[in-house]
């Protein structure tokens, strides 16, 4: 259908993360979605497609959840809106916090929210700078990210993020912000390296970097337990044991930055848990409401609670806050959210048909010349493709042989999302996939691979 909506769109619609000028002239697809179910989505043509990334890794309990729904709609009827300021709640706010705590690990203590990952990640830095200051330490600010993590398009997170397009042009990263290694393996630079070497080698240049700059102007290192967009890469054997105590030793805090693998997507409720990180702060966003209604959080620690209180006790009101705080319909879908992830087992979901899909991957691309790696933990899986497999040669990035791989996967029905660096096709399905629905997806990519490759 070319009707007035595509018209329309072009005029007037500045999307996100576009080819601008590409998407003005219509050579960029314009689909419109209009419905979902489970693992599919519908667009406007009928075209319906197996979403094997849960829109961006966010609709966690599948699409066309009525229970989430009737909550939401509940919820405006009652009471579309009251502010969170000043110790105000809602049934909605105050329960999906006590459910929240409830699941986060033990030494957490409460949960700000706000509206999506950007702006909780900005929260934390904010809190990060309050605690030192607090505490009489300004000038420990710093904060260390990984070159590939992801964080935020925001002037602090957008900067934390170690993604150059997110830099280039808009005069980022910030000089408070300091990258490091990516911990991941399979990008090694020296091919030689052990999984042990490489760890230690991420180890070292993490104290180096502490040393250049020195302890006291470091207040923070963010992370994800597991790296997201930057590749979806889980972390090498012994990478967290070995960074936390290296943290602990120079007294700069964890911000957990669990905006994808929080809610199950690992296969645990948090991968803090599943890695054994004891984080100062855990940004939740995505899995919170399954995207159901935009919700994030910032969860802080017992030891950072005890400071943030401290201090408003010396200079009063904490000076931070968002309208749409706690906003009560994104309360209400938390709540819905949560009780239904429970009531499905969609962690142990997550766990169980992440193994089988993982698997099922590997059965399909194990041997091919072109595969270089195949990994992935939970529902968080990727492939990667390589020129040549042996000595690890990657493909010219000018071929865009990634993008080309799921857009023959779109063209087979499914939605896989090409990664941002490397030619990375990634997964991250609703966290109720079948494994019927598993074997469609690696059935599909088996083909795209083949037309591609
Ligand atoms: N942190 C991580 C790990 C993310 O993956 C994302 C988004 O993909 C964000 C933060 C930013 O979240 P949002 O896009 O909701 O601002």
């Amino acid at each position: 259908k070319n009707d007035r909506l595509d018209a329309w769109d072009r005029e007037n619609f500045f999307h996100p993360s576009t080819h601008l000028a590409q998407h003005a002239r219509g050579e960029s697809p314009n689909r419109i979605v209009t419905g979902g179910n489970g693992v599919y989505i519908e667009d406007r043509n009928g075209t319906r497609l197996l979403d094997a990334f849960a829109g961006l890794y966010c609709v966690n309990v599948g699409y066309g959840r009525t229970e989430i729904a009737d909550a939401i709609a509940e919820q405006a009827k009652e009471l579309a809106y009251y502010h969170a300021y000043v110790g105000h709640g809602t049934e909605a706010s105050i329960t999906l916090a006590k459910m929240v705590m409830d699941r986060a690990p033990d030494h957490m203590s409460k949960v700000y929210f706000g509206l999506g990952g950007s702006d909780a990640n900005e929260t934390n830095v904010k809190l990060v700078w309050y605690y030192n200051n607090i505490l009489g330490r300004p000038e420990k600010k710093k904060i260390i990210s990984r070159w590939r993590g992801y964080h935020g398009s925001g002037l602090m997170t957008g900067s934390l993020t170690g993604l150059e397009l997110f830099h280039k042009k808009f005069d980022l990263p910030l000089d408070t912000v300091l990258h490091t290694v990516a911990p991941d393996y399979f990008r090694r630079d020296d091919l030689s390296m052990s999984e042990a070497d490489f760890v230690a080698h991420c180890a070292s240049e993490l104290e180096a970097l502490i040393h250049r700059e020195g302890a006291d102007t470091i207040a923070a290192f963010i992370a994800e337990p597991a790296l997201g967009t930057g590749g979806l890469v889980p972390p090498p054997a012994g990478y967290w044991e070995t960074i936390q105590p290296i943290l602990k030793r120079h007294d700069i805090l964890l911000i957990a930055d669990e905006v994808v693998s929080g809610f199950g997507r690992l296969g645990s409720m948090f991968g803090s848990a599943h890695y054994g990180l004891e984080p100062d702060f855990i940004t939740i966003a995505k899995g919170l409401t399954s995207a159901y209604a935009p919700l994030s959080g910032s969860i802080v620690s017992d030891k950072v609670w005890k400071v943030l209180e401290e201090g408003t006790d010396e200079f009063g009101p904490i000076g931070h806050g968002w309208t749409y705080s706690a906003h009560p319909i994104g309360a209400a879908a938390g709540v819905a959210n949560l009780e239904l992830i429970d009531k499905l087992g969609l962690v142990g979901n997550a766990r169980k048909t992440g193994a089988y899909f993982k698997a099922a991957l590997e059965d399909a691309f194990t041997g091919h010349p072109n595969v270089g790696d195949i990994r992935g933990e939970g529902l968080l899986c990727a492939v990667e493709f390589v020129a040549d497999k042996d000595s690890r040669t990657f493909f010219d990035p000018s071929k865009k042989v990634g993008a080309q791989v799921a857009a023959a996967l779109l063209s087979e029905g499914v939605i896989g999302r090409a990664m941002p660096q490397g030619d990375i096709l990634g997964f991250a399905p609703p966290l109720c996939l079948t494994e019927q629905e598993a074997d469609t997806i690696v059935n599909a990519a088996k083909k795209a691979v083949d037309a591609v490759l």
